[in-house]
């Protein structure tokens, strides 16, 4: 049997908003320099293509609290046109097979993952999350729903929480949650943090690998960066 570029692991409600609809897609091979070959998993909107999900402001589905969003003149770097807008093409294809721990788990063993390439891990049933990160070597992953009711808590164990202040970050570290902290001044860093491996030495994701939840080592801080950066420190001063 031909191996797939892809696998559905997830179609249904999304966490963030029960009456709304999510795929969530896994991409077995990537380019990306900064990651390195990771898996990526997509958390896309199941009926609306990415690039109208964000025109009418309802991404939300897939990205829930995340004041990042480009649908709010946010910062966050993903050209939604682009990577995302393919895989979700490819999806409407009917390129992916639903994911069948019987036939597909091989994939991921020996690889490791990258949990919400776009959108939010936590928009997924935890399950689904757990069991990916369960067969592969290792894996990043991010969050910015820690306060969004359909949170589930659990997702602390695998996901970093994304911080945009240091205030932010303390908070996250006094319940026990590992940070990825965005900031203005990569000098001014908490004890407990050290910079992107990937920022310091360019070191890919893939072979750093930190970026895991709450067991990881120590806490992360990377300078803002991007073509949105502009947005990012508008959006903080109004914070
Ligand atoms: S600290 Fe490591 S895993 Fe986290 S974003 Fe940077 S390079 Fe990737």
């Amino acid at each position: 049997m031909k191996k797939p570029s892809g696998v559905i692991l997830y179609h249904g409600p999304s966490a963030l908003d029960q009456k709304r609809n999510i795929v969530v897609i896994a991409t077995l091979s990537s380019k990306n320099r900064k990651t390195g070959n990771m898996v990526q998993v997509w958390i896309l909107s199941k009926d609306t293509h990415p690039v109208q999900l964000s025109a009418d402001k309802l991404d939300d589905v897939i990205c829930g609290n995340c004041h990042h969003r480009q649908s709010l003149g946010g910062a966050c770097y993903v050209n939604i046109g682009q990577a995302p807008a393919a895989v979700f093409n490819a999806y409407r294809r009917g390129l992916y097979p639903v994911y069948d721990p019987a036939i597909h788990a091989h994939l991921f063993k020996g690889r490791k993952v990258r949990l919400g390439a776009y959108g939010d891990p936590a928009a997924m049933p935890f399950e689904i999350a757990a069991h990916v990160v369960s067969l592969a070597d290792g894996h990043t992953a991010y969050t910015h729903q820690q306060k969004h009711p359909g949170f589930d808590v659990r997702f602390l164990s695998l996901c970093m929480i994304s911080a945009d202040t240091p205030k932010q970050a303390a908070a996250a570290h006094a319940i026990g949650a590992k940070t990825f902290r965005i900031a203005v001044d990569i000098t001014d860093k908490f004890d407990n943090e050290i910079q992107c491996l990937s920022d310091s030495n360019g070191t890919s994701c893939h072979d750093c690998g930190i970026c895991k939840g709450s067991s990881a080592p120590v806490n992360i801080v990377i300078a803002v960066h991007g073509s949105r950066k502009g947005n990012f420190l508008n959006n903080r001063k109004a914070a």
